[in-house]
Protein backbone atom coordinates (compact mmCIF):
# COMPACT_ATOMS: atom_id res chain seq x y z
CA UNK A 1 0.00 0.00 0.00
CA UNK A 2 1.45 3.64 -0.84
CA UNK A 3 2.57 6.15 1.90
CA UNK A 4 0.46 9.03 2.52
CA UNK A 5 0.58 12.16 3.58
CA UNK A 6 -0.23 13.14 7.30
CA UNK A 7 -2.57 15.44 6.39
CA UNK A 8 -4.19 12.74 4.04
CA UNK A 9 -4.05 10.50 7.09
CA UNK A 10 -5.95 13.17 9.27
CA UNK A 11 -8.30 13.47 6.97
CA UNK A 12 -9.31 10.20 6.58
CA UNK A 13 -9.23 9.05 9.97
CA UNK A 14 -11.48 12.14 11.10
CA UNK A 15 -13.90 11.21 8.00
CA UNK A 16 -14.42 7.96 9.50
CA UNK A 17 -15.27 8.68 13.07
CA UNK A 18 -18.67 7.45 14.77
CA UNK A 19 -20.82 8.80 16.80
CA UNK A 20 -20.87 7.50 20.56
CA UNK A 21 -24.33 8.75 21.03
CA UNK A 22 -25.21 10.58 24.43
CA UNK A 23 -26.28 9.98 27.99
CA UNK A 24 -26.94 11.74 31.12
CA UNK A 25 -24.68 11.91 34.04
CA UNK A 26 -24.76 13.89 37.46
CA UNK A 27 -22.85 17.35 36.88
CA UNK A 28 -20.61 16.01 39.88
CA UNK A 29 -19.38 12.73 37.59
CA UNK A 30 -18.95 15.15 34.04
CA UNK A 31 -15.19 16.14 34.53
CA UNK A 32 -13.39 15.96 30.84
CA UNK A 33 -16.95 14.96 29.25
CA UNK A 34 -18.12 16.36 25.95
CA UNK A 35 -21.40 18.49 26.53
CA UNK A 36 -23.97 17.22 24.20
CA UNK A 37 -26.62 19.82 24.61
CA UNK A 38 -26.37 23.87 25.88
CA UNK A 39 -27.56 24.58 29.01
CA UNK A 40 -29.43 27.75 30.25
CA UNK A 41 -29.20 29.88 33.55
CA UNK A 42 -32.84 29.41 35.49
CA UNK A 43 -32.34 32.59 36.81
CA UNK A 44 -30.28 35.84 37.16
CA UNK A 45 -26.31 36.08 38.54
CA UNK A 46 -26.04 37.47 40.85
CA UNK A 47 -29.88 36.90 41.78
CA UNK A 48 -29.87 40.38 43.83
CA UNK A 49 -27.42 43.80 44.19
CA UNK A 50 -24.68 42.16 46.00
CA UNK A 51 -21.70 44.15 47.84
CA UNK A 52 -18.52 43.06 46.70
CA UNK A 53 -16.71 44.33 50.14
CA UNK A 54 -17.39 44.94 53.72
CA UNK A 55 -18.42 48.19 54.34
CA UNK A 56 -21.01 50.50 54.10
CA UNK A 57 -24.00 50.73 51.77
CA UNK A 58 -24.82 54.27 51.47
CA UNK A 59 -25.68 57.47 48.74
CA UNK A 60 -23.15 58.18 46.47
CA UNK A 61 -24.69 61.54 46.71
CA UNK A 62 -23.46 61.60 50.49
CA UNK A 63 -20.61 59.75 50.66
CA UNK A 64 -18.90 63.21 51.87
CA UNK A 65 -21.16 63.43 55.12
CA UNK A 66 -21.23 61.75 58.35
CA UNK A 67 -24.00 59.03 58.19
CA UNK A 68 -26.06 57.41 59.93
CA UNK A 69 -25.85 53.33 60.96
CA UNK A 70 -29.37 52.03 60.72
CA UNK A 71 -28.92 48.32 60.17
CA UNK A 72 -26.28 45.05 59.88
CA UNK A 73 -26.85 43.58 56.47
CA UNK A 74 -25.46 39.75 56.74
CA UNK A 75 -24.89 37.77 53.88
CA UNK A 76 -27.92 35.82 53.25
CA UNK A 77 -30.25 38.28 54.97
CA UNK A 78 -32.87 40.37 53.13
CA UNK A 79 -32.39 44.45 54.14
CA UNK A 80 -35.15 45.37 56.45
CA UNK A 81 -34.72 49.31 55.82
CA UNK A 82 -34.38 51.62 52.47
CA UNK A 83 -31.35 54.30 52.94
CA UNK A 84 -32.37 57.45 53.30
CA UNK A 85 -30.19 60.92 52.83
CA UNK A 86 -27.43 60.63 55.91
CA UNK A 87 -28.47 56.89 56.15
CA UNK A 88 -26.38 54.18 55.71
CA UNK A 89 -25.77 50.23 56.52
CA UNK A 90 -23.17 48.25 57.58
CA UNK A 91 -23.12 45.11 55.13
CA UNK A 92 -21.02 42.18 54.87
CA UNK A 93 -19.60 41.11 51.35
CA UNK A 94 -22.20 38.81 49.56
CA UNK A 95 -25.21 40.59 51.21
CA UNK A 96 -28.11 42.02 49.12
CA UNK A 97 -27.66 45.96 49.37
CA UNK A 98 -30.62 47.59 50.42
CA UNK A 99 -33.13 49.69 48.69
CA UNK A 100 -31.88 53.54 47.97
CA UNK A 101 -28.27 52.48 48.53
CA UNK A 102 -25.90 53.05 45.30
CA UNK A 103 -22.69 52.18 46.47
CA UNK A 104 -20.63 50.84 49.46
CA UNK A 105 -17.63 51.91 50.50
CA UNK A 106 -14.83 50.02 52.45
CA UNK A 107 -14.75 49.19 55.83
CA UNK A 108 -10.93 49.89 55.46
CA UNK A 109 -12.09 53.41 54.28
CA UNK A 110 -14.64 54.24 57.42
CA UNK A 111 -13.85 55.77 60.57
CA UNK A 112 -16.11 55.33 63.18
CA UNK A 113 -17.41 58.49 65.15
CA UNK A 114 -17.58 59.27 68.80
CA UNK A 115 -21.56 59.97 68.00
CA UNK A 116 -21.72 56.61 66.48
CA UNK A 117 -21.94 57.56 63.24
CA UNK A 118 -19.60 57.02 60.20
CA UNK A 119 -17.86 58.59 58.03
CA UNK A 120 -15.77 57.52 54.45
CA UNK A 121 -12.10 58.06 55.17
CA UNK A 122 -10.64 57.04 51.96
CA UNK A 123 -9.69 58.80 48.69
CA UNK A 124 -10.65 56.60 46.45
CA UNK A 125 -13.42 54.40 45.87
CA UNK A 126 -15.51 51.94 43.31
CA UNK A 127 -19.17 51.57 43.83
CA UNK A 128 -18.52 47.90 45.24
CA UNK A 129 -21.77 46.43 43.49
CA UNK A 130 -22.58 43.55 41.57
CA UNK A 131 -25.93 44.39 39.67
CA UNK A 132 -28.52 41.50 39.54
CA UNK A 133 -27.67 39.57 36.39
CA UNK A 134 -24.55 41.78 35.21
CA UNK A 135 -22.68 37.85 34.87
CA UNK A 136 -25.42 35.87 33.98
CA UNK A 137 -29.46 36.64 32.29
CA UNK A 138 -32.34 34.02 33.60
CA UNK A 139 -32.55 32.04 30.17
CA UNK A 140 -29.02 32.75 28.82
CA UNK A 141 -27.09 29.97 27.51
CA UNK A 142 -24.03 29.25 29.63
CA UNK A 143 -22.54 26.40 28.42
CA UNK A 144 -22.28 25.39 24.65
CA UNK A 145 -22.90 21.55 23.19
CA UNK A 146 -19.70 20.60 22.18
CA UNK A 147 -17.88 22.02 24.99
CA UNK A 148 -14.91 19.69 27.28
CA UNK A 149 -15.81 20.13 30.56
CA UNK A 150 -13.66 21.38 33.36
CA UNK A 151 -13.99 22.39 37.00
CA UNK A 152 -14.81 25.90 36.04
CA UNK A 153 -17.96 24.34 34.02
CA UNK A 154 -18.75 22.11 36.47
CA UNK A 155 -19.06 25.82 39.07
CA UNK A 156 -21.09 27.38 36.39
CA UNK A 157 -23.53 23.97 36.30
CA UNK A 158 -23.58 24.10 39.53
CA UNK A 159 -24.52 28.01 39.63
CA UNK A 160 -27.41 27.53 37.83
CA UNK A 161 -28.79 24.43 38.99
CA UNK A 162 -28.09 21.87 36.53
CA UNK A 163 -27.74 18.80 38.52
CA UNK A 164 -27.72 16.72 35.87
CA UNK A 165 -26.23 17.18 32.28
CA UNK A 166 -26.59 15.19 28.48
CA UNK A 167 -22.96 14.51 27.55
CA UNK A 168 -21.68 12.27 24.92
CA UNK A 169 -21.03 8.55 26.38
CA UNK A 170 -17.46 8.07 26.36
CA UNK A 171 -15.54 6.29 23.60
CA UNK A 172 -14.54 2.86 24.36
CA UNK A 173 -10.89 1.94 23.61
CA UNK A 174 -9.42 -1.44 23.28
CA UNK A 175 -5.58 -1.41 23.97
CA UNK A 176 -3.80 -4.19 22.93
CA UNK A 177 0.34 -4.89 22.85
CA UNK A 178 1.83 -7.25 20.60
CA UNK A 179 5.48 -8.66 21.10
CA UNK A 180 7.54 -11.92 22.22
CA UNK A 181 9.63 -9.92 23.47
CA UNK A 182 6.87 -8.37 25.95
CA UNK A 183 6.67 -8.90 29.65
CA UNK A 184 4.33 -6.82 31.99
CA UNK A 185 5.77 -4.22 34.51
CA UNK A 186 6.06 -5.92 37.31
CA UNK A 187 7.94 -8.67 35.77
CA UNK A 188 11.94 -8.37 35.54
CA UNK A 189 12.30 -8.37 31.87
CA UNK A 190 14.70 -11.80 30.89
CA UNK A 191 17.35 -11.66 28.36
CA UNK A 192 16.37 -10.02 25.18
CA UNK A 193 13.14 -8.90 26.95
CA UNK A 194 11.68 -5.40 27.27
CA UNK A 195 9.00 -4.08 29.94
CA UNK A 196 5.24 -3.63 28.07
CA UNK A 197 5.49 0.57 27.65
CA UNK A 198 2.84 1.22 25.37
CA UNK A 199 -0.34 -0.19 26.66
CA UNK A 200 -0.06 1.89 30.18
CA UNK A 201 1.08 4.70 27.91
CA UNK A 202 -1.51 4.30 25.55
CA UNK A 203 -4.43 3.58 28.55
CA UNK A 204 -2.93 7.07 29.90
CA UNK A 205 -3.52 9.08 27.35
CA UNK A 206 -6.95 7.38 26.68
CA UNK A 207 -7.83 8.53 29.75
CA UNK A 208 -6.52 11.96 29.17
CA UNK A 209 -8.53 12.15 25.99
CA UNK A 210 -11.67 11.53 28.40
CA UNK A 211 -12.27 8.04 26.56
CA UNK A 212 -12.64 4.92 28.76
CA UNK A 213 -9.61 2.12 28.45
CA UNK A 214 -10.00 -1.44 28.47
CA UNK A 215 -6.56 -3.25 27.93
CA UNK A 216 -6.68 -6.74 26.63
CA UNK A 217 -2.86 -8.11 27.36
CA UNK A 218 -0.18 -9.06 25.36
CA UNK A 219 -0.69 -10.75 22.05
CA UNK A 220 1.96 -13.11 21.11
CA UNK A 221 4.06 -12.84 17.53
CA UNK A 222 1.11 -15.60 16.66
CA UNK A 223 -1.59 -15.03 14.08
CA UNK A 224 -3.73 -16.96 16.03
CA UNK A 225 -3.00 -15.37 19.18
CA UNK A 226 -3.03 -12.15 17.76
CA UNK A 227 -6.50 -12.82 15.97
CA UNK A 228 -8.68 -13.85 18.66
CA UNK A 229 -7.75 -11.09 20.93
CA UNK A 230 -8.38 -8.78 17.80
CA UNK A 231 -11.69 -10.03 17.19
CA UNK A 232 -12.53 -9.66 21.08
CA UNK A 233 -11.41 -6.27 20.87
CA UNK A 234 -13.41 -5.50 18.24
CA UNK A 235 -16.50 -6.82 19.42
CA UNK A 236 -16.36 -5.35 22.82
CA UNK A 237 -14.95 -1.49 22.00
CA UNK A 238 -15.50 1.50 19.41
CA UNK A 239 -11.72 2.08 18.88
CA UNK A 240 -9.05 -0.97 18.97
CA UNK A 241 -5.61 0.32 18.94
CA UNK A 242 -3.14 -2.72 19.08
CA UNK A 243 0.61 -1.63 18.69
CA UNK A 244 3.67 -3.24 17.42
CA UNK A 245 3.26 -5.86 14.51
CA UNK A 246 2.92 -3.34 11.93
CA UNK A 247 6.10 -3.00 10.50
CA UNK A 248 8.26 -4.99 7.58
CA UNK A 249 9.24 -7.91 10.01
CA UNK A 250 8.89 -11.76 9.87
CA UNK A 251 6.70 -12.01 12.40
CA UNK A 252 4.68 -8.49 12.07
CA UNK A 253 1.24 -10.01 11.74
CA UNK A 254 -1.04 -7.24 12.76
CA UNK A 255 -2.02 -6.02 9.05
CA UNK A 256 -2.97 -9.67 7.97
CA UNK A 257 -4.97 -10.38 11.18
CA UNK A 258 -6.99 -6.79 11.41
CA UNK A 259 -7.91 -7.87 7.41
CA UNK A 260 -8.42 -11.48 8.36
CA UNK A 261 -10.90 -10.11 11.04
CA UNK A 262 -12.72 -7.95 8.43
CA UNK A 263 -11.22 -5.02 8.89
CA UNK A 264 -10.89 -2.70 5.85
CA UNK A 265 -7.37 -1.16 5.57
CA UNK A 266 -7.48 2.44 4.63
CA UNK A 267 -3.40 2.79 4.87
CA UNK A 268 -0.84 1.47 6.62
CA UNK A 269 1.88 4.09 5.20
CA UNK A 270 2.26 7.82 6.84
CA UNK A 271 5.04 9.90 5.99
CA UNK A 272 5.61 10.63 9.13
CA UNK A 273 8.98 10.04 11.83
CA UNK A 274 8.52 8.81 14.32
CA UNK A 275 5.60 6.62 13.15
CA UNK A 276 6.00 5.84 9.46
CA UNK A 277 4.18 2.28 9.89
CA UNK A 278 0.63 3.73 11.14
CA UNK A 279 -1.72 1.60 9.88
CA UNK A 280 -5.56 2.35 10.07
CA UNK A 281 -8.96 0.68 9.03
CA UNK A 282 -12.29 0.35 9.52
CA UNK A 283 -14.79 -2.42 10.41
CA UNK A 284 -18.73 -2.10 11.05
CA UNK A 285 -18.09 -2.63 14.27
CA UNK A 286 -14.92 -0.65 15.35
CA UNK A 287 -12.10 1.62 14.12
CA UNK A 288 -8.52 0.35 14.58
CA UNK A 289 -5.28 1.55 14.76
CA UNK A 290 -2.29 -0.40 14.47
CA UNK A 291 0.46 1.48 15.88
CA UNK A 292 3.97 1.13 16.21
CA UNK A 293 5.97 -0.71 18.72
CA UNK A 294 8.08 2.13 19.57
CA UNK A 295 6.67 3.80 22.71
CA UNK A 296 7.42 7.79 21.14
CA UNK A 297 5.78 6.64 17.99
CA UNK A 298 2.76 5.19 19.43
CA UNK A 299 2.81 8.16 21.90
CA UNK A 300 2.88 10.63 19.13
CA UNK A 301 0.67 9.10 16.57
CA UNK A 302 -1.68 8.95 19.26
CA UNK A 303 -1.48 12.52 19.75
CA UNK A 304 -1.82 13.22 16.55
CA UNK A 305 -4.17 11.07 15.23
CA UNK A 306 -6.19 8.85 17.60
CA UNK A 307 -6.90 11.88 20.85
CA UNK A 308 -8.94 14.00 17.78
CA UNK A 309 -10.57 11.35 16.75
CA UNK A 310 -11.94 9.73 20.00
CA UNK A 311 -12.72 13.83 20.42
CA UNK A 312 -14.56 13.83 17.04
CA UNK A 313 -16.50 10.31 17.93
CA UNK A 314 -17.25 12.12 21.17
CA UNK A 315 -18.35 15.53 19.34
CA UNK A 316 -15.73 18.04 20.41
CA UNK A 317 -13.75 19.58 17.68
CA UNK A 318 -10.08 19.87 19.43
CA UNK A 319 -7.51 22.67 18.20
CA UNK A 320 -4.71 21.58 20.10
CA UNK A 321 -2.85 23.53 22.55
CA UNK A 322 -0.27 25.24 21.31
CA UNK A 323 2.57 27.77 22.38
CA UNK A 324 5.44 29.72 20.49
CA UNK A 325 8.86 30.31 21.35
CA UNK A 326 12.37 31.35 19.42
CA UNK A 327 14.87 28.36 18.69
CA UNK A 328 17.91 28.46 21.30
CA UNK A 329 20.33 26.92 18.99
CA UNK A 330 19.49 26.04 15.16
CA UNK A 331 18.34 22.26 14.92
CA UNK A 332 19.36 20.26 11.64
CA UNK A 333 18.55 17.16 10.20
CA UNK A 334 19.61 14.33 7.49
CA UNK A 335 16.83 13.49 5.33
CA UNK A 336 13.57 16.37 4.92
CA UNK A 337 11.06 13.64 3.27
CA UNK A 338 8.99 13.49 6.12
CA UNK A 339 7.14 15.64 8.36
CA UNK A 340 9.11 15.06 11.56
CA UNK A 341 8.05 15.87 15.30
CA UNK A 342 10.63 16.28 17.70
CA UNK A 343 10.69 16.27 22.11
CA UNK A 344 11.47 19.63 23.28
CA UNK A 345 11.90 21.35 26.46
CA UNK A 346 11.05 25.42 27.06
CA UNK A 347 13.72 26.65 28.99
CA UNK A 348 13.25 29.13 31.75
CA UNK A 349 14.76 32.08 29.22
CA UNK A 350 11.94 31.17 26.91
CA UNK A 351 13.46 29.75 24.32
CA UNK A 352 12.79 26.22 23.03
CA UNK A 353 15.52 23.17 22.69
CA UNK A 354 15.53 19.70 21.17
CA UNK A 355 15.92 17.27 24.27
CA UNK A 356 18.79 14.39 23.75
CA UNK A 357 16.77 12.05 21.74
CA UNK A 358 18.09 9.42 20.33
CA UNK A 359 15.16 7.75 18.66
CA UNK A 360 11.63 6.39 18.77
CA UNK A 361 12.34 3.96 21.55
CA UNK A 362 14.17 6.41 23.88
CA UNK A 363 11.00 7.27 25.85
CA UNK A 364 12.78 9.01 28.57
CA UNK A 365 13.57 11.63 26.32
CA UNK A 366 9.67 12.57 26.22
CA UNK A 367 9.52 12.53 29.55
CA UNK A 368 11.75 15.37 29.64
CA UNK A 369 10.28 17.35 27.29
CA UNK A 370 7.55 20.17 27.47
CA UNK A 371 5.90 19.72 24.04
CA UNK A 372 6.57 18.29 20.11
CA UNK A 373 7.71 20.84 17.34
CA UNK A 374 6.96 19.84 13.53
CA UNK A 375 9.52 19.67 11.09
CA UNK A 376 7.37 20.25 7.62
CA UNK A 377 8.54 18.28 4.59
CA UNK A 378 11.16 19.62 2.77
CA UNK A 379 12.60 21.55 6.25
CA UNK A 380 16.07 20.69 6.95
CA UNK A 381 17.09 23.40 9.07
CA UNK A 382 14.94 24.85 11.79
CA UNK A 383 17.27 28.59 12.86
CA UNK A 384 18.37 29.83 16.05
CA UNK A 385 15.81 32.54 16.89
CA UNK A 386 13.35 31.30 14.50
CA UNK A 387 9.77 31.19 16.57
CA UNK A 388 8.46 27.31 16.21
CA UNK A 389 4.95 26.38 17.60
CA UNK A 390 5.08 24.14 20.73
CA UNK A 391 2.42 21.85 20.75
CA UNK A 392 1.97 20.30 24.96
CA UNK A 393 2.03 16.92 25.35
P1 LIG B 1 7.48 -3.80 16.11
O1 LIG B 1 6.60 -2.70 15.59
O2 LIG B 1 6.73 -4.93 16.67
O3 LIG B 1 8.49 -4.22 15.07
O4 LIG B 1 8.30 -3.17 17.31
C1 LIG B 1 9.19 -2.11 17.12
C2 LIG B 1 9.99 -1.88 18.36
O5 LIG B 1 9.13 -1.47 19.41
C3 LIG B 1 10.71 -3.10 18.85
O6 LIG B 1 11.97 -2.72 19.35
C4 LIG B 1 9.82 -3.60 19.97
O7 LIG B 1 10.51 -4.33 20.94
C5 LIG B 1 9.30 -2.31 20.55
N1 LIG B 1 8.00 -2.51 21.16
C6 LIG B 1 6.95 -3.14 20.62
N2 LIG B 1 5.89 -3.15 21.44
C7 LIG B 1 6.29 -2.53 22.57
C8 LIG B 1 5.64 -2.21 23.80
N3 LIG B 1 4.38 -2.57 24.03
N4 LIG B 1 6.34 -1.54 24.74
C9 LIG B 1 7.62 -1.20 24.51
N5 LIG B 1 8.28 -1.44 23.36
C10 LIG B 1 7.64 -2.11 22.39
MG1 LIG C 1 7.02 -6.80 17.35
Amino acid sequence: MEIITFEEAYRIVLNSALNTGTETVSFIDSLNRVLAGDITSDMDIPPFNKATVDGFACRKANLELELEIIETIAAGMQPENAISEHQCSRIMTGAAVPKGADMVFMVEDSLILPSGKVKYAGSFTKGNISIQGEDIKNGDSVLKSGKLIRPQDIAVMASVGCISVIVSKMSRVAVISSGDELVEPSQKPGICQIRNTNAYQLMAQVQRAGAKGKYLGIARDDEEATYDIVKKAISECDLVLITGGVSMGDFDFVPSVLERAGVKILFSRVNIQPGKPTTFGVHPKALVFGLPGNPVSSFIQFELLVRPLIYKMMGYQWDPFTIHFPMKDSFSRKSIDRQAWIPVVITKEGFVSPVDYHGSAHISALALADGIIALPVGKKTIEKGEVVSVRQV
